[in-house]
């Protein structure tokens, strides 16, 4: 198995809705807010060549919306998600899989683009499944008040309109095998059956941590989004992952955490801890 780092670039988001209860006194530390109060975050997917298959995890947050809608956001190092694709050294076209971990605009906006000459919304991978999972696509195409902000109809409903649309099958298991090459863990404290890959590597495990973990100043257990529909929810589900992930040593990934790609644990008197923090050519 083969692994690239897709760097979409970076956005910001309030500071004190990103670590919910957590006084600005103690999260200002890991991530200064500017003068707005925002912090940086980044939008960083994967790519993973396995045997026939060429899978991109999440896609960002795409290039189609308005001006207006990116203002918000303040978008910075922005790479276009093709030519990120092609630095790695694959075309778009080579891609069969899109596995989207949920449909919040920040991780599945680039995977549908507007086509210039129709106008059209497309697929921006015409040759990839694109994969959800069925109680994730029911909750995010009637939206509750809470997240209609995020889950935006022009990123969700072009994928099933083009066909491509493929569901991860849930089990009652929290860990669930696909037929991508690697295992999904269901969480629903963020938003409801949001997917978590545990992909072999190195002899371990490396899991894309999604919303789950969005950085590493999220570790402690208490350290949760104020975005989250499911608090306690995510509190208990970070327990049990955390746990296994610092009992079998995986390397966790970070999709939002600015400076840092990845993560490992370790087991403190204080509870689950940061291990190492690991850099763009560090793991
Ligand atoms: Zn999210």
């Amino acid at each position: 198995m083969e692994l690239h780092v897709i760097d979409t670039g970076y956005f910001k988001l309030d500071g004190g809705a990103m670590f919910g209860v957590v006084p600005k006194q103690i999260w200002n530390k890991t991530n200064p807010a500017d003068a707005l109060n925002l912090c940086t975050w980044a939008m960083r997917c994967l790519l993973i060549k396995n045997g026939n298959r060429l899978i991109l995890i999440d896609t960002g947050i795409g290039q189609k919306q308005s001006e207006q809608f990116f203002g918000h956001y303040h978008l910075h190092g922005t790479t276009e998600l093709h030519l990120a694709i092609q630095q790695a050294g694959y075309s778009p076209d080579e891609i069969t899989d899109v596995f989207l971990t949920h449909l919040h605009f920040d991780h599945c906006g680039g995977a549908i683009v507007r086509d210039a000459a129709t106008e059209r919304l497309i697929p921006a991978f015409k040759n990839a499944r694109y994969w959800s999972n069925e109680r994730h696509w029911g909750w995010a195409t009637q939206p509750n008040a809470r997240e209609k902000a995020s889950f935006l109809s022009e990123n969700i409903l072009p994928i099933q309109e083009s066909g491509q649309l493929h569901f991860i099958p849930r089990s009652n298991a929290a860990r669930t095998a696909t037929e991508l090459g690697f295992d999904v863990w269901f969480v629903d404290g963020h938003t409801d059956s949001m997917m978590i890959p545990l992909i072999p590597y190195r002899g371990s495990t490396l899991a894309f941590m999604a919303d789950l973990l969005p950085s590493v100043g999220h570790i402690p257990l208490a350290y949760v989004m104020g975005y989250d529909t499911r608090p306690l929810i995510t509190l208990e589900e970070k327990r049990q992952f955390l746990t296994t992930a610092e009992q079998e040593k995986w390397t966790l990934f970070l999709e939002h955490d600015s400076v840092n790609e990845c993560c490992t644990l370790q087991m403190t008197e204080k509870g689950i801890r940061l291990g190492n923090a690991l850099k763009k050519g560090e793991w």
